[in-house]
């Protein structure tokens, strides 16, 4: 069944995340043949379509205003339900980033549509989209199915893999106006807590430390393990209750979901709140002085040792190996 997708382009900086191509990727599966729209949401922004084209997006609807600058539920969620009203899509996929999270209830609310969020796979099935979702803080797995009017789904980074970048694709673009009133929000200024850096959720290596790093210098450490990967640094609650590091980098049920290839787990015990936001890692490199300790269950790879020797061997050796 031939379905119109629209797919919600996630802009950070002027650049798209990867998670965009994702949802393409993904949109063309709802889609089963029929079209997938880009929507390309932000101020100036009409200069970034062609990378969507190439992405496979059969055309991109880009919706330009001051007031879409940045991210905020008033403005965004205005713009949105207008293009869904002037489209009429059969679906709308967006990222599970913190846009997505924030924007895609509301859309659902106000369309009255069943929304399937933090989606790590999808089939088409006869005449239904079936979606899986992680439940139980990922100890199981759901299907589900939207079955009566607009299809809503928001998609795990780093879970749908992209279609092949081509750069001979190309198509319409059209441009939406919208009138965007009654902000309750402005935003005046962004400050940000940290510069540059890997995206911690859309990572391929992340390197994280738990309270067995012991301190604030031990992350320092971990930081320049990570340099040697290109990879993020995140951490468990026990770090950050610690102190070792800020807040922003933890990953577990209340922090951050992560997907990379590679996970380095250092002294980090494995406590199931933990494991909800890293188990889908492709592999599981785990560092811990305690043999016992419940991490090793889910490593691929498990080094038994006190991080102050270890890590530094890791850090001599790697360091010879990765250019
Ligand atoms: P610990 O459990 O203290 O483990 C430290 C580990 O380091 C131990 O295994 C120890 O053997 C090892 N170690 C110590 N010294 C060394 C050394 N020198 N060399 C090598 N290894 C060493 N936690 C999260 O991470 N993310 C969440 O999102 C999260 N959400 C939560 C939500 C709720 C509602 C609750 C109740 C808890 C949540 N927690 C979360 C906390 C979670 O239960 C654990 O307390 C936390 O993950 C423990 O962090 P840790 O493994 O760093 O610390």
């Amino acid at each position: 069944m031939a379905r119109k997708v629209l797919v919600l382009a996630d802009i950070r900086d002027n650049s798209f995340r990867n998670v965009s191509f994702e949802a393409i990727a993904a949109g063309k599966q709802v889609a089963d043949g029929g079209e997938v729209a880009a929507v390309l949401v932000g101020e100036n922004v009409s200069g970034l379509s062609s990378e969507l084209f190439y992405y496979g997006a059969d055309r991109v609807l880009t919706v330009e205003n001051s007031s879409l600058k940045d991210y905020t539920p008033d403005a965004y969620s205005q713009a949105l339900l207008q293009v869904i009203d002037e489209e009429s899509p059969d679906a709308v996929i967006m990222g599970h980033t913190a846009i997505g999270k924030d924007l895609a209830p509301r859309i659902a609310m106000k369309k009255q549509a069943g929304l399937v969020s933090d989606v790590t796979a999808l089939e088409v099935v006869g005449e239904e989209v079936v979606f899986t979702r992680p439940i139980y803080a990922g100890k199981a797995f759901e299907k589900k199915v939207v079955s009566d009017g607009i299809i809503l789904a928001t998609i795990r980074p780093n879970n749908i893999t992209a279609l092949d970048r081509d750069e001979s694709l190309s198509g319409e673009v059209k441009t939406v106006s919208v009138d965007i009133k009654d902000l309750r929000t402005i935003i005046k200024d962004i400050v940000r807590k940290s510069s540059g850096g890997v995206d911690l959720s859309e990572a391929k290596v992340v390197v994280a430390g738990g309270r067995g790093v012991k301190s604030e210098e031990g992350f320092n450490k971990l930081y320049e393990f990570a340099d040697i990967f290109g990879a993020a640094v995140g951490a468990s609650r026990g770090a950050c209750d610690a102190e070792y590091c800020d807040y922003s980098l933890q990953i577990g049920q209340t922090g951050k979901v992560v997907t990379p290839d590679l996970y380095f787990a250092f002294g980090i015990s494995g406590a199931i709140q933990h494991v909800a936001g890293m188990s889908n890692s492709k592999c599981i490199v785990a560092v811990n002085k305690d043999p016992e300790a419940t991490i090793f269950s889910i490593a691929d790879y498990g080094i038994v040792g006190d991080l102050a020797e270890v890590l530094p061997l890791l850090l001599e050796e790697f360091k010879k190996e990765v250019v």
